[in-house]
């Protein structure tokens, strides 16, 4: 998505040869209109692989997510990272290894806000090595659905997550793939 390409060029920055800073439009401050533009591409390029129901994990999946599930007129759920008070009957949890933070965390989904048989798109900002989809595809498949598709905003083509999914059989998209990165320079696959 060359729109998304340019945005990353111009406003994002490699902290490392591994870590990508986009928080001026994706991850803090919110590009919205660039976010309508990844909800409509995400809805095309999965318009006719039957999805029921858009997911995504708290909290820079939501704005993509939201515009996917936007335009594609389907209802959306958001897996939790953390649990509260009010939110503890009919819960499922998963543990994921969190990239930015470096530590576990739970991630959880009351299974109402699934219904059995859906065929679920799962959403979020980054893919690097797949623990945060994998977790999302562990509890959405406990909860009755199975996952026809997994979107990223970005992958990091470098790091194992794009390949651990598509070798465990699952549809994955990102719309823009670096290839590599570091100080001053960004490249993408083809
Ligand atoms: P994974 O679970 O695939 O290793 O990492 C995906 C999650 O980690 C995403 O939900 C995203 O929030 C975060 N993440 C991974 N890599 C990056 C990165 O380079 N930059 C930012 N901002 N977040 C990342």
């Amino acid at each position: 998505m060359d729109l998304l390409k340019q945005k990353i060029l111009s406003e994002g920055r490699a902290l490392s040869a591994q870590v990508l800073l986009v928080d001026c439009f994706l991850n803090h401050q919110v590009d919205v209109k660039l976010m309508k533009a990844v909800g409509e591409e995400f809805a095309r390029l999965f318009a006719n692989d039957g999805i029921t129901r858009v997911a995504t994990i708290e909290s820079s999946g939501i704005a993509p997510a939201a515009m996917t599930a936007l335009t594609m007129d389907l209802p959306m759920v958001i897996l939790k990272k953390s649990v509260s008070s009010i939110l503890k009957d009919g819960i499922i949890q998963t543990e994921v290894f969190s990239f930015t933070k470096n530590a576990p965390y739970l991630l959880t989904l009351k299974s109402q806000f699934v219904e059995k048989g859906d065929n679920v798109l799962l959403i979020d900002d980054f893919l690097a090595n797949g623990e945060a989809a994998f977790g999302g595809i562990r509890l959405l498949e406990q909860a009755g659905a199975r996952v026809g598709g997994v979107g990223a905003v970005i992958a990091k083509a470098f790091q194992p997550g794009m390949e651990k999914l598509r070798t465990a059989g699952y549809r994955v998209e990102a719309l823009a793939a670096v290839s590599r990165m570091g100080e001053g320079f960004i490249e993408f696959e083809d």
